[in-house]
């Protein structure tokens, strides 16, 4: 029987792989040693080892866990990160910026946009929304800089979050979590034992044949779900009608001398291609669906068009894109693949782990584990991973490509009424409808949908009942103020080298 009303004593963690570890630091930075926090991982297995491109939340993640950002970027042999370029998205030869920062400047109780929109069409700009954004200013030049907390300067309109190498993030993590108490097993857990009486699991037993006991479960083994699935059968929604890729083959290749502050998405002919830039390497990867093209082709595809000379043999991951139907089930949480994935378009994954791990803090049970809990994890987790889901579809829907079959299919398919909602009042009335829990702000749909050619009928009404603001001489300001401002800035890889040199980029 449970103890009612108790504290936890036991933690056990399924997986070392960077959900386990993100969710150890994380547990061991709140609770102390108040609870024995174990992680048990098997090396035979290994992790997925490929996620190496974050969104700017990732920053308060590390502020949380008192890590320092130049240690943490020398260590993992990270990169900054100023937005994705989308490549041959909307159609070939085309290209767009998603920044993590906002458009232009507020001169205006009128969003920026707004203006853009209405001296677009009046013809009196010619240059795409990019070009208001120092994110992209920034990221062409192949520069960077912290943002100035002034927020009169231009340099405040911009954030940032990391590329890194994965093995070594989880590796930094574990250094962090073991210093600070956290018990790591090494072993393969085969089996998990439930208690008769409520269906909780009891224990899990390694091959080793040791069984450890716990109050609490979490489930950070990968992609199977092996408590979550395997021993609890959570379920899971597929969401592959709207998200149908589902192989990635990953490679990593040498770099070159410059080292962009920016990943690259370059839509390929059954999917997409990632560049990350590392201090030592650059990660690519071809997420693809496999009704359209064959593994062979795939690599073939990936291996021809890197950037330099390939530095292992390419590695082919299979996934289904979706979530779990419960994330929190009986005395189990999932966090990470084992919850769900809806593939590493917008780089989400490693986000969705990060507010996985602060929800359950926030909502930490005791030994009682209430029921109620479980259900208020579950209802936020949903709904996060439903808003998250609607952005990544507007990729694929909003494509002017009928070259290959893969494009007409997603451009045909039926979307989610949640995602039409808003498009229908962008393209009507040039405007955002958005939660204000979105994790995607205003300025990542207007990229998506200016970039991807979703253009409003007409220029939203309160930008056409503004005629007295001086909009062009205000516009022309801001394009000057950036070029000023990235014109100070250091190289990206001369940012590196005097902050946060890594000893793996020699
Ligand atoms: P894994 O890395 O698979 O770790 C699972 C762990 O469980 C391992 O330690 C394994 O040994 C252990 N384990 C499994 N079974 C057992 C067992 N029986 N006994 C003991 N231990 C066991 N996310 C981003 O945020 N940005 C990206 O750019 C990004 N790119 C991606 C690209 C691809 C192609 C894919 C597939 C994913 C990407 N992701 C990305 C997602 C990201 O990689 C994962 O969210 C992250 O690595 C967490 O994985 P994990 O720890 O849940 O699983």
């Amino acid at each position: 029987m449970t103890e009612p009303h108790r504290p936890l004593d036991k933690i056990i963690i399924v997986g070392g792989g960077s959900a386990g570890w993100m969710t150890a630091a994380a547990l061991a930075e709140t609770l102390g040693r108040s609870c024995q926090i174990t992680l048990i991982e098997s090396e035979a297995i290994g992790t997925v080892g490929v996620g190496e491109a974050t969104i700017p939340p990732i920053r308060h993640f590390n502020q949380r866990l008192g890590i320092d950002e130049a240690t943490f970027v020398k260590e993992t042999a990270g990169s900054y990160k100023l937005g994705i370029q989308f490549v041959d998205w909307t159609r070939l030869g085309h290209a767009y910026f998603h920044p993590f920062g906002q458009y232009g400047a507020e001169f205006d109780s009128v969003p920026f946009y707004h203006f853009w929109i209405r001296e677009s069409f009046a013809g009196r700009i010619q240059e795409p929304i990019d070009e208001f954004s120092m994110c992209w200013a920034m990221a062409k030049a192949g520069v960077f800089s912290h943002p100035s907390p002034n927020r009169q300067q231009i340099q405040s309109t911009f954030d940032y979050a990391y590329h890194f190498d994965a093995t070594l993030y989880a590796a930094f993590l574990r250094r962090y979590a073991e210093a600070r108490g956290v018990r790591r097993i090494e072993g393969r857990v085969v089996d998990a034992t439930l208690r008769a009486e409520n269906g909780f699991i009891k224990s899990v037993t390694l091959d080793s044949g040791e069984e450890y006991e716990a109050e609490l479960f979490i489930d950070c083994s990968g992609f199977r779900g092996l408590l979550i699935e395997d021993a609890l059968h959570a379920g899971y929604d597929n969401w592959q009608h709207w998200l149908p890729c589902d192989r990635a083959v990953a490679v990593p290749c040498a770099k070159g001398d410059a080292i962009a502050p920016y990943t690259r998405s370059t839509a390929k002919s059954a999917g997409w291609q990632w560049r990350i830039p590392l201090q030592h390497r650059t990660g690519n990867g071809y997420v693809h669906c496999s009704d359209f093209i064959s593994e062979y082709d795939a690599t073939t595809e990936l291996m021809t068009s890197l950037d330099g000379e390939a530095q292992a043999d390419p590695r082919t991951l299979r996934f289904v894109t979706g979530k779990r139907r419960k994330f929190w089930e009986k005395n189990c949480v999932a966090i990470g693949l084992s919850a769900g994935f809806m593939e590493p378009l917008e780089s989400t994954s490693l986000h969705l782990i990060q507010y996985g791990i602060l929800r359950l803090i926030a909502l930490m049970p005791d030994k009682e584990m209430s029921p109620l809990l479980a259900h208020e994890y579950n209802a936020q987790t949903t709904a996060e991973y439903e808003r998250i889901r609607d952005f990544l579809i507007l990729h694929y829907k909003a494509t002017e490509r009928d070259d290959s079959e893969l494009w007409r299919y997603t451009a045909d398919m039926a979307i989610p009424d949640s995602l039409q909602y808003k498009i229908d009042h962008f393209r009507n009335y040039g405007l955002l409808v958005s939660d204000e829990r979105e994790l995607f702000k205003n300025p990542s749909w207007i990229a998506v949908y200016l970039g991807q050619n979703i253009v409003p009928l007409r220029a939203p009404a309160l930008a056409r009942m503004r005629d007295q603001v001086p909009v062009g001489e205000r516009m022309a300001a801001i394009a000057q103020a950036m070029g000023e401002a990235v014109a100070q800035m250091p190289s990206h890889a001369e940012f590196l080298a005097q902050n946060c040199r890594s000893p793996h980029a020699a």
